[in-house]
């Protein structure tokens, strides 16, 4: 049928976020089985995806599996960690906004403290499994003296470092500490309780009396104040004489009140006079320099080829840190994880091992109504053999950024997928009753349900609305996405995402495919004039099975070889246009 709307089921959900806390309750043999296929799934010398976004010099704890439960749980403090992925753009990019939140929290460190988990480390997915983490960047609070199985809850809102200073500012006041050893953050009766109440010493007293309870200035300055022992903030919620909201007034030792500063919004303001009050000279804040975008590397261009080793170090990815961030597979995530795999296993153009590995893993899952991580591990530690495997490897080759949280994964998933559009017109030349979207349709199944990306996913999402089924021409979904994946390199050209040696274009370039322009456009963004039917050609020849470079793939997965890589430039001679 013609012009149908493809449909899939949708099955992603924001607030699906529960921590079941099962993985604590496994016995010794169950936890030596785990860490068996752990092993399996890290592989035995696979490196970590990339750096991590943050270093020892942001204000941020990195934290990992080794030292999750220990500084997390039975915290003094409470904690906000956030789950991310290195290579996801969407992390990238607010990893700044991330660390701009740290340096206006560091002084609240003995109330609450940020740190952030690499879930894209292979070490690390049990960790980010077990906290519920499906999308990424996830949030997540830890309240002071947490334990494994409280049930911890999620930041749920925009990405502003104001509005999730003001979410923990909510997270402290509804999880009050148990210990005393925090500052009060609930309002006082009167000005005077300053004078008795208090926790910690110093001899300025202040209030700020505010004219809401959900106000937050006052809090935000209690807690950067907390380093500053000389002085007592405490805050007040509305006032018989007060005018003007906010006001901040000293309180003398009789009890008296001295107004100090009022109208003003800025909580710089308040921390600064505090400290000129108090004696100190303001200090003269240096900012922290902000990280520079590395200039542009000038690459010479290659000839873009598709290398076996990226393809199936996407699928190792996949199946072994993606997949099994989800608890349980059941419902729409199974069905799309089931027509995912369905396509690997006729279209995947790999090695006869690897293809044979897909159908059995293929026959396998088509026959099961639920699936729990376990049972996923177990059966891809299971299907491997002599003759049927998949590496245990994450290496990129094409794939391979000039830094480690450039490119990686989510290029090796768009050459998978590009990799099945023209494979699967190809196996299916002869057959009229072939359904020119299926996968399309797969793939933004597996999209919408697993890709860690959820920014991604929803950018995908919106021009995947506009898949038709039903089309005739065989070569649709090797049109279809190429024009979407233009559309992505559009929006992200110039982005802080985009690796300075590889700059998104408006694929391919002149120089890559002259017969694919109508014009010689005079620079890489300008908007091509396309001669579609050369497009096609060049796609069926750079993404067909004949043409994917094969000898950097391990030679036998397992024998656990160590992988030799190869200089993509090797190539650009070889290839035939
Ligand atoms: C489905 C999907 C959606 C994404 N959405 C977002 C998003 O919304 N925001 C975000 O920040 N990141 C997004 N990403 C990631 C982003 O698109 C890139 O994958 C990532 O930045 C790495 O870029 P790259 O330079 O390796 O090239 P990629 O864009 O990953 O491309 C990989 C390779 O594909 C080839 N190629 C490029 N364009 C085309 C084309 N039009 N047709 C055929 N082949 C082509 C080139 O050889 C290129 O090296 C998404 C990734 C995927 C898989």
């Amino acid at each position: 049928m013609r012009g149908t709307k493809a449909v899939w089921v949708k099955a992603r959900s924001s607030t699906n976020h529960l921590v079941t806390g099962a993985s604590q309750q496994k016995d010794a043999m169950g936890a030596l089985f785990k860490v068996l296929l752990l092993t399996w799934a890290a592989g035995i010398w696979t490196p970590a995806t990339g750096r991590g976004l943050y270093t020892e010099n942001d204000p941020t704890a990195l934290l990992d599996e080794n030292n999750f439960n220990t500084t997390v749980f039975r915290s003094p403090s409470a904690w906000l960690v956030e789950f991310y992925m290195d290579w996801c753009g969407h992390c990238q990019r607010f990893a700044a906004t991330w660390n701009a939140l740290g340096r206006t929290v560091q002084d609240w460190s003995s109330v609450i403290k940020i740190g952030a988990v690499n879930c894209a480390e292979a070490i690390n997915r049990a960790l980010c499994q077990r906290n519920g983490v499906i999308f990424v960047p996830t949030l997540k609070f830890f309240q002071q003296d947490a334990s494994a199985s409280d049930n911890s809850p999620y930041y749920d809102g925009k990405e502003e470092a104001s509005l999730i200073r003001s979410a923990m500012l909510k997270f402290l006041i509804s999880h009050p500490n148990a210990s005393n050893i925090w500052p009060f953050l609930f309002p006082l009766q009167s000005p005077v309780d300053v004078l008795t109440e208090g926790s910690t010493g110093g001899y300025l007293k202040a209030v700020i009396v505010e004219a809401n309870e959900n106000d937050t200035l006052a809090m935000e300055v209690i807690l950067s104040m907390l380093p500053d022992r000389r002085v007592t903030v405490r805050r007040l919620v509305g006032g018989r004489d007060v005018t003007e909201f906010p006001s901040m007034y000293q309180v003398l030792q009789n009890g008296r009140q001295r107004l100090l500063l009022s109208g003003k919004n800025d909580t710089g303001s308040y921390i600064s006079l505090l400290k000129q009050v108090a004696g100190e000279t303001i200090a003269s804040t240096t900012p922290r320099p902000t990280t520079e975008r590395v200039t542009t590397i000038s690459s010479k261009e290659t000839r873009p080829r598709v290398y076996m080793q990226d393809l199936e170090s996407g699928l190792h990815f996949a199946f072994t840190q993606e997949v099994p961030l989800h608890s349980s597979l059941k419902d729409g995530d199974l069905e799309n994880l089931k027509a995912f795999i369905d396509v690997l296993a006729k279209y995947f153009p790999g090695r006869p091992q690897v293809h044979l590995y897909l159908q059995r893993l293929n026959n396998w899952l088509q026959g099961q109504s639920m699936v729990s991580v376990d049972q996923w591990l177990n059966q891809l530690s299971k299907l491997q053999s002599r003759e049927a495997s998949l590496p245990d490897t994450t290496k990129w080759v094409g794939c391979k950024g000039s830094a480690d949280n450039y490119r990686g994964y989510p290029c090796s998933l768009w050459t998978l997928f590009h990799t099945l559009t023209v494979n699967a017109a190809a196996v299916n030349k002869y057959n009229s009753n072939w359904e020119p979207a299926e996968v399309l349709v797969a793939m933004n199944g597996y999209i919408q349900s697993f890709f860690s990306c959820h920014e991604c996913a929803e950018n995908f999402g919106l021009m995947a609305a506009g898949i038709t089924t039903g089309e005739t021409n065989k070569a649709y979904g090797i049109m279809w996405l190429w024009e979407a994946h233009n559309k992505a390199n559009k929006r992200l050209h110039e982005d802080i995402t985009e690796d300075p040696a590889f700059p998104k274009i408006q694929f391919p370039s002149y120089s890559a495919c002259p017969s694919c322009h109508m014009t010689i456009p005079a620079t890489n963004q300008d908007k091509p004039v396309w001669n579609r039917p050369g497009v096609l050609r060049f796609l069926q020849k750079m993404y067909g099975k004949e043409n994917i470079v094969q000898d950097t793939v391990p030679v036998a997965s397992t024998s656990r070889a160590q992988t030799k890589t190869t200089n993509p430039l090797m190539y650009m001679f070889i290839f035939v246009h």
